[in-house]
């Protein structure tokens, strides 16, 4: 088995489940805030946020909310595997509502991600893991800028 067939995850369905199912399933007591929340996060697929846009929009929608609030439900949607994580070294903390195994870029410029399909990167050598530990998973992150963008700072 490689190191891609042990990575690959189900995706769960989460299309036409309402918010509050979304919550429920996962355990979660649907609150006011964290409805709002969801409803903003999975309503579409494949969404990345950070705690600031997300608050944005939690404010642009009329729903109640504090900056907190969305941070501590943002790390608690993803404690419990509703949202993934994106390393972004350096950066803002971005939540993935997509949670099949996938790669990004990341537009430096614009601090915007965009999915990579799992399949079109390939490792051609992986190092073994540390004495002790297992790898879990390979997240590569390709940083990206507009191709005019470097002419017009210089
Ligand atoms: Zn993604």
């Amino acid at each position: 088995m490689s190191v891609n067939d042990s990575i690959k995850t189900e995706t769960p369905d989460m299309d036409a489940a309402p918010a509050s199912d979304i919550l429920s399933n996962a355990g979660l007591r649907p609150t006011r805030q964290r409805l709002a929340l969801a409803k903003l996060l999975f309503g579409e697929r494949g969404r990345h946020v950070s705690v600031d846009s997300l608050y944005d929009e939690l404010v642009r929608s009329g729903a109640p909310g504090s900056l907190s609030c969305v941070y501590n439900s943002l790390r608690r949607f993803s404690e419990i595997g509703l949202v993934r994580r994106v390393p972004v070294y350096g950066s803002t903390a971005y939540f993935d509502t997509r949670l099949n195994h996938h790669h990004h870029f990341y537009a430096v410029d614009e601090d915007r991600l965009i999915d990579v399909s799992a399949d079109a990167v390939a490792l051609a050598a992986v190092p073994s893991p540390p004495q002790g530990y297992e790898l879990v998973s390979i997240d590569v992150l390709l940083r990206v800028r507009r191709a005019d963008a470097g002419a017009a700072a210089g």
